[in-house]
């Protein structure tokens, strides 16, 4: 993938908006399979005290030397930093990576997460605002895990959070409307629009507890579900076998 250029990154205008200005436009996510939806951008600079449950328990967890991958604004570096934790945050939007070292944080790198070329190891890798995204699609989780696996120091752990989609398909006699033939239910697509900046529609997966523990067993890794949210999401801790 690479990094993302300036005039298709949406996310990241509107992340280097709102960091130069306290405010931004509505940062717009376009899919073929659900209506116009918006990310407020406010949310990506949310504070410790701001952040969801199981957030704030991977911020209390992550220990050691910390990945936060695809740390978009910064919030859980900046949020880590000030637990006196060291942290690099890492990302693939040249804007974002420039806001979070405006905002503070000190080690900053604009890469992509399976570049061979961030070859340091972790005793903390941190996905978080649904990880697996960055998977793309369910055929890719392995090479994600993988990926981790190569980036951990002995030991360590991978805290990620993600959501089961299957709410979407539920009938209203509580059965779901799931094929199993079909693609996995939790590949997406999306595009992100922001004023004049249109990215580049990309694949995003979501996946559930269970499928995430038996990719994880199958590719040598343990998978614990550490805590439940509110609306079938869900933290995971995955460690090597
Ligand atoms: N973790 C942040 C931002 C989540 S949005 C938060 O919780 O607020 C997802 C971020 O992942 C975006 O900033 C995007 O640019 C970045 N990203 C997507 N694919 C990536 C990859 N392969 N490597 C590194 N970062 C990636």
């Amino acid at each position: 993938m690479q990094t993302i250029a300036r005039d298709k990154d949406a996310m990241g205008s509107a992340i280097a908006d709102f960091q130069k200005t306290g405010k931004a436009g509505t940062l717009r996510v376009l899919s073929s399979m659900f209506d116009e939806d918006q990310i407020p951008v406010g949310y990506l600079f949310r504070t410790l005290g701001e952040m969801p449950p199981l957030e704030q328990k991977a911020m209390a967890m992550a220990q050691g030397k910390i990945l936060d991958v695809g740390a978009g604004a910064g919030c859980h570096a900046l949020a880590l930093q000030e637990q006196g934790k060291e942290v690099k945050a890492i990302d693939i939007s040249e804007l974002s990576c420039e806001a979070m070292q405006e905002r503070g944080v000190k080690l900053v790198q604009c890469i992509d997460f399976f570049d061979p070329r961030l070859a340091e190891r972790f005793d903390t890798i941190l996905l978080l605002m649904n990880g697996t995204g960055i998977a793309g699609k369910l055929s890719r989780l392995p090479e994600l895990l993988k990926r981790t696996k190569e980036l951990l120091n002995p030991g360590g752990q991978v805290l990620l959070d993600s959501s089961d989609l299957k709410y979407l398909y539920e009938n209203e006699d509580g059965t779901f409307d799931i094929n199993p033939l079909d693609a996995y239910y939790g590949e997406v697509d999306y595009q992100m629009v922001y004023r004049k900046v249109k990215g580049e529609p990309f694949d995003w997966l979501y996946v559930d507890p269970k499928t995430l523990q038996l990719v994880a067993e199958a590719n040598g890794m343990n998978c614990e579900l550490v805590a439940e949210g509110e609306h079938y999401d869900y933290l995971a801790r995955l460690s090597v076998k």
